[in-house]
């Protein structure tokens, strides 16, 4: 990707309330999945939080301090303001870091959440890479995109593959987090409102304004027509794919 594509990246999402899919009511089931909320003092990371959706959460729900990671500092800086915001900046530190280069000391996270963004550095790299910075027994909750049959078709299949040729099933991905020293405690599929009312349409709400302060310009032309396809594949092809939220415990 050009410095200039991921400028209008980052110009078409700053302002998006989450940056890809998910849901407050599907973070807390994977919260209650996997034990967290009656644990006390805990410090947590959240990987890719982008302007920190599933972060709020967090620093709401639990009895936690949470460091918010991601590598785009303006995603980072929407978050400190609406932690500020809500009251929750006592509980959320940002760093900016890449996810293939942590920080932090082995052994020294009881979680780390990752909602929609494992897949920048493959989720076997994840899961392997970030295993040695949790404490025995700690948690990583992940969300991951996933094939819900075993055929498809081809077009479908074809576009995937280009896109991100580590998309598998779930019995897949729970093979890799067992062969990668995890124990799963729980998976479930993101419901269609995660994608279209909580990610799309707001994501298509914004196309048109930012088409506007772009000037038109080719590359945002070609970012929108890219949006668009990855819409309509959506649409059309849902019963196929989506995202599984998979909770898991280090073995
Ligand atoms: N968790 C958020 C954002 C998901 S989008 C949500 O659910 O809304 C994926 C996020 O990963 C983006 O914020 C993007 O900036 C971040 N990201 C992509 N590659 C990264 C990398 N190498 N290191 C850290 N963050 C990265």
């Amino acid at each position: 990707m050009t410095d200039e594509e991921l400028g209008l990246l980052v110009e078409l999402h700053k302002e998006g309330m989450r940056q890809g899919p998910g849901g407050a009511d599907e973070t807390r089931l994977a919260l209650r999945l996997s034990g967290l909320s009656e644990k006390k003092d805990l410090k947590i990371a959240d990987i890719g939080c982008g302007t920190g959706s599933s972060t709020r959460v967090l620093a709401e729900d639990l009895d936690a301090f949470i460091l918010a990671v991601d590598f785009l500092p303006e995603f980072l800086e929407k978050l400190d303001a609406s932690a500020e915001k809500a009251g929750l900046s006592e509980r959320i530190r940002t760093a900016c870091h890449s996810m293939d280069d942590l920080p932090f000391v082995e052994e020294s996270l009881d979680a780390i959440w990752s909602e929609g963004a494992i897949y920048n550095m493959g989720f076997e790299n994840g899961v392997k890479g970030w295993r040695p910075l949790l404490k025995p027994g700690g948690i990583l909750a992940v969300s991951e995109i996933t094939w819900f049959t075993d055929q498809r078709p081809q077009d479908l299949d074809d576009y995937w593959q280009a896109a991100y040729p580590e998309i598998d099933t779930a019995a897949a991905k729970m093979a890799v987090l067992e062969r990668n020293g995890y124990t799963l405690l729980g998976y479930f599929v993101l419901p269609e409102h995660c994608w279209l009312e909580n990610y799309y349409r707001p994501l298509q709400n914004r196309h048109n304004s930012f088409l506007q302060a772009q000037g038109n310009s080719v590359a945002a032309q070609a970012l929108i027509a890219a949006d668009k396809q990855e819409i309509d594949l959506y649409e059309r092809y849902k019963a196929y794919y989506g995202y599984g939220f998979y909770i898991a415990e280090k073995a």
